[in-house]
């Protein structure tokens, strides 16, 4: 069993799907490991440290050639794996539904595509769950780079020349990237609030020590769909969501947005008239910039000034913590494939219930249900 790394090949991705750690621990399951040059350098691992965890550090052919399962943070383009064994699994990030290309090109290429994205949303697969792992990091990461942008204080602070106000900061989205944006925020002192579809959330919400904020007066506002994700809400719904938003966000210092709804485009959350509405200074991370975004106007990795509000938000947020991104995304990779390990095959075996929900391709098909039609 010959598992390979290669470095990232996309714009700015610093994060590696593969640490030494779980080089360690592969080795231990008794397969060989095989990283390219430099694929930890981006996140501070030199090579030397995966040669000393028992790796073999070389170029990315030689990685890759004979390759059981080849792991990736995004996956690679399928010419770069053409050593591979035929029919080699392929860990990675395929963000299927907007990739169809990409996918076609696995199929193709008789690989076996996995895609970390749609591990199910499930107890035992919890701790598999790259978004989940990801999602917090980039939680922390959106009040970071807010407070940063922010020419004031997050908290109450009372001087000997005056009193500071509390930033009042507002998160639209409480998944587990929100969840964790109301834990940095108040943490730093400031006064939070939350807004979501699900009505779940509002007990996580206060239990973090946060106000909730939402419509109570539209029927249905469960909000959830399958494995807890939220679903696409009525006209009504939302026209009472943006009334509520609006009256709520000209009061606020620091919004971080968060939603997304699988397979479809981030919903809009904060139009430009809402922007117009916030005080000069406030700041507005938008953590779905790079699916289309939440809020009117932001753009990927720049810092667009609306109104005197700036509007910021990164394609790849938990890349810019590449070094504990990848430490949680290779456990992750670690926890799904040893739960599947079988010591007489000496490779994993997946089971229906996950293999089917994350295998895209097989056999020069593409095989998964969320992809049919
Ligand atoms: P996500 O990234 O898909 O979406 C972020 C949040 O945006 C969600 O809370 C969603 O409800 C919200 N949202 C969508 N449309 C909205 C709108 N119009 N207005 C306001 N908010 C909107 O979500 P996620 O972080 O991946 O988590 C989704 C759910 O899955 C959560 O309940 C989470 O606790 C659960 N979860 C379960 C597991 C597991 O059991 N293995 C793992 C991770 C997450």
């Amino acid at each position: 069993m010959r598992i390979a790394v290669l470095k990232e090949r996309a714009a700015g991705e610093h994060r590696v799907a593969l640490t030494p750690e779980t080089v360690k621990k592969f080795a231990a399951l008794g397969a060989t490991v095989a990283v390219e040059h430099g694929a930890g350098a981006g996140a501070s691992i030199p090579d030397a440290a995966y040669a000393e965890a028992g790796a073999e550090v070389v170029s990315a052919a030689d990685a890759v050639a004979n390759a059981d399962i080849v792991m990736g943070v995004v996956a690679p383009d399928p010419a770069l794996l053409a050593g591979a064994r035929p029919g080699a699994w392929v860990a990675a990030t395929f963000d299927p539904f907007r990739n169809g290309a990409l996918v076609e090109s696995y199929a193709n290429a008789g690989l076996e595509a996995l895609s970390m994205e749609f591990m199910p949303r499930i107890t035992r697969a919890q701790s598999m769950d790259v978004l989940s792992s990801q999602s917090n990091l980039a939680g922390y990461k959106a009040v970071l780079t807010a407070a940063n942008e922010y020419g004031r204080a997050f908290p109450m602070m009372m001087t000997a020349a005056g009193t500071v106000q509390a930033a009042r900061v507002f998160v639209m989205g409480v998944g587990v990237a929100g969840l964790q944006a109301i834990a940095t925020a108040k943490r730093l002192g400031a006064q939070v609030s939350a807004t979501d579809v699900r009505s779940a959330t509002k007990e996580q919400i206060q239990s973090l020590g946060a106000k909730p904020v939402f419509v109570e007066e539209v029927a249905g506002i469960e909000g959830e769909g399958s494995g807890g994700y939220a679903t696409e809400m009525s006209e009504e719904y939302q026209a009472a969501q943006a009334k509520l938003v609006s009256e709520h966000i000209a009061k606020q210092d620091i919004v971080i947005t968060t939603a997304l709804i699988p397979g479809k485009p981030a919903p809009r959350l904060v139009s430009d008239a809402q922007v117009a509405s916030m005080k000069p200074g406030s700041v507005i991370f938008d953590l779905a910039v790079a699916q289309g975004g939440n809020v009117e106007g932001s753009r990927p990795d720049e810092v667009v000034e609306k109104h005197g509000v700036k509007i910021v938000g990164y394609s790849n947020t938990a890349g810019h913590l590449a070094a504990d991104a990848s430490a949680l995304y290779a456990r992750n990779l670690y926890n799904f494939l040893s739960a599947f390990w079988d010591a007489e095959a000496g490779k994993p075996v997946l089971d229906e219930e996950i293999g089917d929900a994350v295998r895209l391709t097989q056999g020069g098909k593409i095989v998964n249900e969320r992809l049919q039609g």
